[in-house]
Order: structure tokens, then sequence, then C-alpha cells
């Protein structure tokens, strides 16, 4: 089966690239950060506000999805882009990472892994087939395959059981994708709402160098569109993570692209874009804004301190985006104080500007030779600190 994903590098600066990936609903310029909207929504955003912020892919969470309102109703309706009113790229994860931290709620085995709704505590068994299935009929433009997640710290025998466990279940997913992607509709009435999706594969191995080898080995060899390096940003140290990072892009195919998953700082993108990495996404901008804190070039400023009680000046002087044209850190440190919705919004739409902004200072880096430079200016703005997951 041909790559149902085109991507072109088109510059390269050591291992950082500057490419472009062709989905089925349009072109993403690489490296890019993804906007998590984990409920169908990037929460305190419209989708207008999205577009215009130029983000041009979003993620989806499928664990929320598949619960509410369930993937057969949004196929019904005729997919997720319909359903959201967004026609641009839609990455959706497999589920499994919210799954596995449902912790005592979940129970995993060779099969798949069983685990209790956090709504209402009903019962559901997802599978790498199941997981295939669901987003098929969401219908994304990339659908990942279901890994097994495990937390930090893990023992090197935790780790390679969960790898390899990971590896069978990349199989099984593989060739279930292909059998529901050759027709329109899969031989048991399920609905695939974009002909055209592409599956990623996930590399694990926690943070053992041979581990992620192996890894890397046996799912490259399953033949996915694409390779994501999973199970990092999970509370290890962060040169460690780096280490991780830049040894797994290492064994990972060049012309395809690679997605860091739920990673990270702004320091986090320019370092691990350094490393190899095209794709990221996290939930930091967002959640961070929702909670007042704003990414500025200063680095991070929390709107709620009473220092800016009467600081009449924009959050970040420099900065282009709409909140920072027309408002002060005295009224979003107002707003925050009273709960006003506005408030998360125009902090929320701050913090996505800062994120894309980076992405295109280290695009037009690693094309005009400037990215050293401004890796040099993030490691000053953005010290290495713990990033989360989400
Ligand atoms: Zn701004």
């Amino acid at each position: 089966m041909a790559s149902a994903l085109d991507f072109r590098v088109t510059h390269v600066d050591g291992p950082a690239r500057r490419g472009e990936l062709m989905t089925a609903h349009g072109a993403v310029q690489t490296p890019a950060f993804m906007p998590v909207g984990t409920q169908g929504a990037v929460k305190a955003m419209t989708m207008r506000q999205l577009e215009d912020l130029g983000v041009e892919i979003v993620l989806a969470n499928t664990y929320h999805l598949y619960l509410r309102p369930g993937d057969s109703r949004i196929a019904r309706l005729g997919g997720l882009h319909r359903f959201m009113g967004w026609n641009r790229p839609i990455l959706t994860d497999s589920g499994g990472y919210q799954v596995f931290s449902l912790a005592a709620r979940r129970r995993v085995s060779d099969d798949g892994v069983w685990f209790r709704s956090h709504l209402d505590g009903s019962l559901h068994l997802l599978t790498p087939e199941k997981a295939v299935d669901i987003q098929a009929q969401l219908g994304s433009d990339i659908a990942m395959v279901l890994d097994e997640c495990i937390a930090h710290p893990a023992s090197d025998d935790e780790a390679r059981v969960a790898m390899e466990r990971t590896v069978r279940w990349a199989r099984r997913g593989r060739e279930r994708f292909q059998r529901v992607m050759e027709s329109q509709r899969a031989p048991d009435g399920l609905l695939v709402s974009t002909p055209g999706q592409a599956q990623f594969g996930i590399v694990q191995g926690s943070i053992y160098p041979e581990l992620r080898e192996i890894s890397a080995r046996e799912t490259v060899g399953v033949g996915f569109d694409a390779y994501a390096v999973g199970g990092l940003s999970v509370g290890e140290p962060i040169p460690l993570m780096y280490d991780i990072v830049e040894r797994t892009a290492a064994l990972l195919p060049a012309n395809r692209p690679r997605y860091l998953m739920g990673t990270g700082t702004p320091g986090d993108l320019v370092e691990c874009v350094a490393r190899g990495i095209d794709l990221f996404d996290c939930v930091l901008p967002t959640r961070n804004a929702r909670n007042g804190q704003l990414f500025t070039r200063q680095g991070r400023l929390n709107i709620k301190n009473a220092e800016f009680a009467e600081d009449g000046r924009p959050p970040d002087e420099t900065c282009s985006c709409y909140t920072c044209r027309h408002f002060s850190r005295a009224y979003l440190r107002h707003l925050f104080h009273v709960g006003e919705m506005a408030g998360a919004t125009l902090n929320t739409l701050h913090n996505l500007h800062f994120y894309l902004d980076t992405m295109r200072r280290i695009r037009d880096g690693i094309v005009f030779g400037s990215f050293e430079t401004l890796r040099l200016e993030y490691q000053q703005t953005f010290p290495a600190e713990a990033s989360q997951h989400g």
C-alpha cells in the first residue's frame, strides 16, 4: 500500500529539518505545533480564532470522543471535520494514553486494555483493532496506533514487556488499518470518514537506549506512514529526555515525519527540532493560559500577580497577537480575578500565537541559517524545566 502521506524535506540544518506534510485536508508546514482539542474543541477558542492564528493542524483525543458523543455518531454526522467545523488537518491519538492514565480503572492484557469510563464507570475494551476503527470513523487525517504507555520510572523489565507488547499491537493495528482503508466501507459496516487517512507507529522503550533501538527497528519494519516517539515527558529529567529523543530520531527514516508526543515547553520545541523532530503537541500553552500563565519573549509571566494591577503594558511588547495589540496586563489580571471567560480566551490566543510564532521562527531559522542563534535565545529565556504531558 502506497503511503497516504506525502512528506518533503526542503531544508536541513544538522538534524533539524524544514519540510511540508501533505494530508487529506491540506498541507502542514513543519516543524509544526498542534494545539490540543481534547473534546473536539481547543478550550476557550473558536475554530475561526484558530484559523486566524494560522493553526494548520489540531490534535483531538480519541478516548474522550469515543465516550462522548461516540465515534459512530460523529461518523453519521459526516466525520470529525464537519462535526467540529474545522476543514484543516486533524491528528487523533489512539486513546491509549488517557486509558493508561486511569491507573486503577484499567487492566492490560495481550488482547488489549480493559478500562472503566471516568464518566459512568461502564466497562470497555480498547484493542489495537478497535483504536483503528474508532479513528477511521472519526476521520482524522492522521491516526495513531495503540501503544502501551508506562509511567516513569519503570524498570528495564517493565519497559521491555510494554515495548514488546507495543510492537505486537503495532502489527495488529497496521493490519487492521490496511483492511479498513482498502474499501470505502469496511466489512462490518464501519464508516470511513476520511479515505486518505494516514497511520503513525509509535516507538516506546522508556529511558533505555537498547529498548528504543529494538522498538524503532521493529516498528519501522511494520511499515507505517510515519513514526512517533512516545513515552517521554512523563517525569524523566529533561537532559535524559533530550538524549532519548536524539537517539530515537536518528533511528527513524529520514523521509518520513517524526512526531514527539506530548511535549513541551518553548525550550523543548527548539531543542527537539535540533534533534530531528518535525511535529509536536502539548496542552501547556492552552492549559497554562487558563491558569493565567503567559509565555513571552522575556519568559513566563503570571498575569495574576499583584505587580500587574496597574501595569498598562501588553503582556509582551514585541508580540503582534490580538491580545497584545489591544489589552493591558492590568485588564487581563482583572479578567482572571473576576473569572471572566474572555480572560481565558485572550490568554489562550496569546499563548498559541507565541507557540506558532516560535515554530515560524524555527522554520525560518532552518531556511536562513539562524536556527542556532534562535536556539541560544530560547536556552536563555526558557531554561530546561519539567514539562508536562497531556
Ligand atoms: Zn501576544
